[in-house]
């Protein structure tokens, strides 16, 4: 019986989406609290995109020393053997990639304006995994975009042709968010049937029903024989509408009507971590989480009219499907309304040391001597010109325990590569 994998897409749909984006360090802190909940991978950027490659190195090496782990880092880039071949050259490290083509008619005509085919695009992609393959990739999905456009007997073709060169999943986007629950059922069990490959869902919410699609799609693959992997955006934020709901698909598979009974998350997920980091992407990427989100919104468990807020209060269950506290939530949220110190550009020593000592209250981090405290220091100030906002606790806390990390996360080098002239 397969099982259900999720593949968080954040740091990679998320902040490909226009008016969004993150940090260096925040997209590194999204890949630590995915890892703390147990997601099985992180699309953690674009390999073959220059101002990545610190941050991608960097999160590599946490990887090494184990403090990314288990969580697998997985590039995206365009399935072209060019764009393999940069990658190797960019992040040597990297073990993991999604190689990614139009395959809808609609996009190979629209886009390629005649110049390629049906033919051309499995040619292209095979040489891609060929490429990735003589790397030593350790896994290799293959994209199919605009999936749901795409005409079933030619997903079949290509994902076999993927799979032929060595590729080890197939992802089905349905990148206009044009299936329904029905349709990826049918088209998810097909792929499955038929390419015998573990199958990938990706999602986008532009008829709401990503998360619907996501689990339906998930349902058809086990159904179909394999395994199935759920992409999913930290809330929901992605192109457009957006993506499927990271804490929205897993209670979707936990908690929905009799779904666990055959269709079950391969890795267990610490839902008691949704809270937190559903509220720093929300800082982070500067977007309210909607009043009405699932689990996370600030509506999700308050209950105002006289006959629910009677039953709740003598049992929760009459009016919620789950808990608060199995999301992390119930904590008393401490807002200061007095004096602030908050870390800043321009930080000094003084305010600094105030700003880590109220922090080490709960662990204690202690600097050597006056010099690391000013190096870690000027780090953080780095980091709040890239974030251009005071940067949270847990950040403080990287910068002070990885401060070599940190550093190459934060270097923006532009010139090195364009005196290269490559
Ligand atoms: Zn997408």
């Amino acid at each position: 019986m397969g099982k259900i994998y999720i593949i968080d897409v954040t740091n990679r749909d998320g902040v490909q989406t226009a008016k969004l984006g993150l940090s260096k360090l925040e997209k590194t802190m999204v890949n630590l609290y995915l890892n703390e909940m147990g997601v099985f991978q992180s699309e953690f950027g674009f390999p073959t995109t220059r101002h990545e490659t610190h941050y991608l190195r960097a999160n590599m090496r946490l990887a090494q020393l184990g403090v990314l782990k288990p969580i697998r880092l997985a590039g995206w880039i365009r399935a072209m053997a060019e764009d393999v071949e940069m990658t190797f050259k960019l992040v040597p490290e990297i073990k993991h990639l999604n190689l990614s083509t139009s395959t809808s008619t609609q996009m190979i005509e629209g886009k390629y304006l005649g110049k390629k085919g049906k033919r051309d695009v499995i040619k292209m992609m095979v040489e891609a995994v060929d490429a990735a393959k003589s790397y030593r990739c350790e896994s290799i999905g293959v994209n199919a975009e605009d999936g749901s456009r795409t005409d079933l007997p030619y997903l079949i073709e290509f994902g076999l042709a993927a799979k032929e060169h060595g590729a080890t999943r197939m992802r089905y986007c349905d990148t206009l968010g044009y299936d329904n629950p029905f349709t990826i059922y049918e088209t998810a069990k097909a792929l499955a049937e038929k390419v015998r490959l573990p199958i990938e869902l990706h999602c986008h919410g532009d008829l709401g029903m990503a998360v619907a699609n996501s689990i339906a799609g998930a349902k058809g693959a086990i159904d179909g024989g394999q395994d199935a992997y759920i992409n999913t955006t930290v809330n929901g934020l992605g192109e457009r509408a957006g993506n499927a709901d990271l804490v929205a698909v897993i209670l979707a598979l936990v908690k929905s009507k009799g779904f666990t009974d055959k269709y079950q998350l391969a890795i267990p997920i610490d839902l008691s971590k949704s809270w937190k980091i559903a509220r720093f992407a929300s800082y982070a990427f500067n977007q309210p989480i909607p009043i009405n989100q699932p689990g996370v919104g600030a509506n999700a468990f308050a209950h105002a009219s006289g006959i629910h807020a009677d039953g709740v209060l003598k049992d929760p269950a009459n009016y919620e499907l789950y808990g608060y506290e199995e999301l992390g939530r119930g904590e008393p949220h401490m807002v200061e309304t007095g004096r602030e110190i908050c870390s800043g550009q321009y930080s000094g020593i003084s305010g600094f040391r105030h700003i880590m000592n109220e922090i080490s209250g709960a662990v204690s981090i202690t600097f050597k001597d006056d010099e690391e405290a000013q190096r870690v220091l000027e780090l953080v100030r780095y980091a709040n010109v890239a974030a251009q906002k005071p940067l949270v606790e847990d950040e403080l806390l990287f910068i002070a325990r990885h401060p070599d990390i940190a550093r190459e996360l934060l270097t923006m080098t532009p010139l090195d590569y364009l005196e290269e002239g490559a």
